[in-house]
């Protein structure tokens, strides 16, 4: 890290998709009390995370990140913080007993309410508004007052964040996660689904494995993670104001963590080497990720990873690819081989949500499963031929029964997606 570096050096850079707040008072004011708020997370967690996906970046690990495209206030309740954290378990003890490693489990929640826009506007009718931010800057409603960016936002986004990830805790620690729950862990909506079939008999294969272990006298007492697990937090650092305030001296080391999450994430739009979201990653020691589209090149992929990575420590960088089925394929080799070759250490995860959006005649912004699935299995086609660890997946999800996607297991049509779209 240069000598320059402070938690507001970003603020000298050019910085895109951060909101002009109208009462730059207020905003200062809010910064000042987050600052005095206490941290979300302790550096040591994010230490404990970092060391977890170093094994992820060595190939002995697997990373699983997901939750949903922005949290809301108005869907802020314990049965969807409780749903989300559990289809997450499902799709974890499916990915262990499938390939045989730990899973690292990172959640896309607990602060994942800012969203970078492609128009800074939007039109509906003869009127034009600013575009909707996400729930800790502005209102959706399409109505002029609440898309004013309020910075009282951020104080609530805060206090969302604190109970949610309490309430994470708990459910890790506290039983929830005990591998003889596993299946309870079946989504009721999922549970007659094709897939909802192949999930019991896993779990039931479970079971039977964990009654074999319990008989030669291997059970919770004597190895507690059958009990429980470990979880942490992520989301996209678009906000950096927010992510500044929230910004510490780690006690134990002296070093810099943003204490907002367990890990944070530079988005496709703001990951320039010289501007402002790069600018405030590379200072602080979280472990981070970077997503990468297909405008970016392989010789900005290899700066990018000297900026953000100087010391090529494992589980520091992951790189989310996210191309779309139609370009990963061709996409992704050139930036593998790049990195490779300049034997930088990095986790190559797979986001196969952000390059498949379509928009559905009715209007309505979605992905058709089929498209998830080609970018995920591609992506690890490509992995194979380069001889390269493909080492996670990144995903939009949620544990509740809502409709977003076309196809998969209960088959969504255009039709139907209107049943229970629901996404901020
Ligand atoms: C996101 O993950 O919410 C997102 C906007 O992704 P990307 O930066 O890849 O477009």
């Amino acid at each position: 890290m240069s000598d320059t570096w402070t938690p507001q050096s970003w603020r000298e850079k050019p910085a895109k998709h951060i909101p002009d707040y109208p009462d730059a008072e207020k905003l200062a004011d809010v910064e000042k009390t987050l600052a005095g708020y206490p941290p979300l997370v302790f550096a040591g967690e994010a230490r404990q995370l970092k060391a977890d996906l170093a094994e992820v970046a060595e190939g002995r690990a697997f990373l699983l990140q997901g939750g949903d495209c922005a949290e809301s206030f108005a869907e802020f309740h314990p049965d969807n913080i409780r749903d989300t954290f559990r289809v997450l378990l499902q799709m974890a003890v499916v990915l262990t007993f499938a390939a045989g490693s730990p899973v690292v489990k990172v959640g896309r929640i607990a602060g994942q309410f800012a969203k970078p826009r492609s128009a800074p506007t939007e039109t509906q009718g003869d009127v034009t508004l600013p575009s909707y931010f996400g729930d800790n800057i502005n209102g959706i409603e399409f109505v002029a007052a609440q898309r004013v960016p309020d910075a009282e936002r951020q104080l609530r986004a805060y206090s969302q964040a604190a109970s949610t990830l309490n309430l994470l805790r708990a459910f890790a620690q506290g039983g929830y996660a005990d591998l003889n729950f596993v299946h309870r862990w079946n989504m009721g909506f999922v549970a007659d689904s094709p897939e909802g079939h192949r999930y019991e008999e896993l779990a039931t294969r479970i079971s039977e494995t964990l009654e074999f272990m319990k008989a030669c006298g291997i059970d919770a007492t004597s190895s507690p993670q059958l009990q429980a697990t470990d979880f942490y937090t992520s989301h996209e650092a678009l906000l950096l104001g927010y992510e500044q305030a929230m910004t510490r001296i780690d006690s134990t080391t002296g070093d810099w963590y943003d204490t907002s999450a367990h890990m944070l994430w530079i988005g496709d739009r703001t990951r320039h080497p010289d501007a402002a979201h790069v600018e405030f990653m590379k200072g602080i020691k979280n472990p981070i990720a970077m997503k990468c589209g297909p405008s970016l090149e392989p010789d900005e992929l290899v700066r990018l990873c000297d900026v953000l990575n100087p010391d090529n420590e494992p589980g520091r960088l992951t790189l989310i690819a996210r191309f779309g089925a139609e370009k990963v394929g061709d996409g992704l080799p050139p930036l593998i081989r790049a990195v490779e070759r300049e034997g930088k250490k990095v986790i190559w995860s797979c986001d196969p949500m952000h390059g498949n959006t379509i928009k559905a005649t009715n209007g309505y912004k979605t992905r058709p499963v089929d498209r998830i699935l080609k970018e995920v299995q591609d992506f690890m086609a490509v992995h194979r031929a380069e001889g390269t660890h493909a080492g996670g997946v990144h995903f939009e999800m949620t544990g509740s029964d809502v409709t977003e996607c076309l196809g998969g297991a209960i088959e969504v049509t255009e039709e139907s997606l209107s049943d229970r779209y629901h996404t901020h």
